[in-house]
């Protein structure tokens, strides 16, 4: 099957495969992106000489097999900007994923607008201030922030308006494009980089499970990796459970956001973050609370199964501490799921994806890459710099 698409669309797929390829042979290229062997030719010869990709020789794997492989050049950078729960990171790296520089701020969990916005202006001016003590053009900038909706003034986690929050990185930044997105699409755009490049072409459910609860769906339309997030951590499970903080009772993350889990382990929520995402392996846990986390994982299975009904996609993966809790953690999540999803779990692939905690800048550098990428690496016209919220519309 041949696309019909346009010049920036090919480049874009091309660019997009070689990256989460993390190098290939050029043969590759046109059977896996739907591409003619002369279109693959053609975009190669341009992309080099931009000094976009370089194509570097080495051994054959067999006699007569190629041997030269494409990668993405060195040459080209972008920077990015992380919020978490109590910091910000920032960083620079080139497109192959190599950091270059990084450095974090503090930030409290639940800090006033006033103070996020100090620990964002530091922020932005570290970042700006290495890139033009560098000389380092950037060519993107990805912007990842928890509980961020473009359709909302409000953010529930970050006391700062989006809008805001993209005018202080346009300020120091007027050249450079940027995509601000909420935190699990940058988590599953990186997560789906380091899944690397897999037969299957059929879309996945992304779920991330850390402070709060969150998922996404990501589009594997050719290799397209578009992410759509999605509200599963609000949904109701349990009508009569307890509050949550958005004001209804009995969502998901009134079960398993940190403030949740953490009384129940008796630990203060704070040092429970602290432990980052592998905590059900440094925290002790008896059989009761064993039980009781057991529960809780099954009413995300429960949650899984739900927004499973509502979508094609069979794959699941899911991220986060309970990940940490292995196969019986997998087995209680398997029985929600089987709870609720017409037809039942055993049509539904469900793989844990290892710790992306402590990784930080890496899912904002992530976005940044996948969205200079998308847009087949070509300066951006003026129009071009509002930025692209193509991952949460
Ligand atoms: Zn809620």
């Amino acid at each position: 099957m041949r696309l019909v698409r346009s010049r920036q669309e090919t480049r874009a797929a091309v660019l997009s495969y070689i990256w989460r390829k993390g190098g290939c042979f050029r043969t590759e290229i046109a059977e896996n992106v739907g591409l003619t062997e002369a279109s693959v030719s053609r975009i190669v010869a341009e992309l080099r000489s931009e000094g976009i990709l370089a194509e570097t020789r080495q051994t054959a794997e067999y006699q007569g097999g190629p041997s030269a492989i494409l990668t993405l050049s060195n040459n080209h950078k972008v920077g990015a900007i992380e919020v978490s729960n109590n910091r910000v990171h920032v960083g620079i790296a080139d497109l192959a994923g190599e950091m270059l520089f990084s450095e974090r701020f503090d930030l409290k969990d639940g800090a006033s607008a006033q103070s996020v916005t100090q620990a964002l202006d530091q922020s932005v001016s570290a970042l700006a201030e290495r890139a033009s003590r560098t000389k380092s053009h950037l060519e993107y900038i990805g912007v990842s922030i928890p509980g961020y909706d473009p359709r909302t003034e409000i953010n529930p986690i970050i006391a700062l308006p989006p809008a805001s929050i993209l005018d202080r990185v346009r300020a120091s930044f007027a050249e450079a494009p940027v995509e601000i997105a909420n935190s699990v699409v940058a988590r599953a755009i990186d997560q789906r980089l380091r899944l690397g490049v897999v037969d299957h072409r059929d879309d996945y459910l992304y779920v991330f499970v850390g402070h709060g609860v969150a998922a996404a769906v990501v589009n594997e339309h050719w290799g397209s990796g578009d992410v759509i997030a999605c509200e599963l951590g609000h949904m109701v499970v349990e009508a009569k459970g307890p509050r949550c903080r958005c004001g209804h009772s009995g969502c998901l993350e009134a079960y398993l956001s940190t403030s949740a889990i953490a009384p129940r382990l008796k630990i203060e929520e704070a040092d429970l973050l602290a432990l980052g995402d592998t905590w059900p392996q440094r925290v002790p846990l008896g059989e009761k609370i064993s039980a009781d986390l057991m529960g809780r994982l099954r009413k995300l299975g429960m949650a899984i199964g739900n927004a499973l009904n509502l979508i094609p996609a069979r794959r699941v993966f899911l991220g986060g501490w309970p990940a940490n809790l292995g196969a019986e953690g997998h087995a209680a999540l398997t029985a929600g799921i089987d709870s609720s999803l017409l037809g039942g779990a055993s049509r539904v692939t469900l793989k844990f994806v290892q710790s992306e905690l402590g990784r930080e800048p890496a899912s904002a550098l992530s976005l940044a890459t996948f969205a200079y990428l998308k847009c087949g690496a070509q300066p951006v016209a003026e129009e071009g710099r509002r930025s692209r919220i193509f991952a949460t519309t």
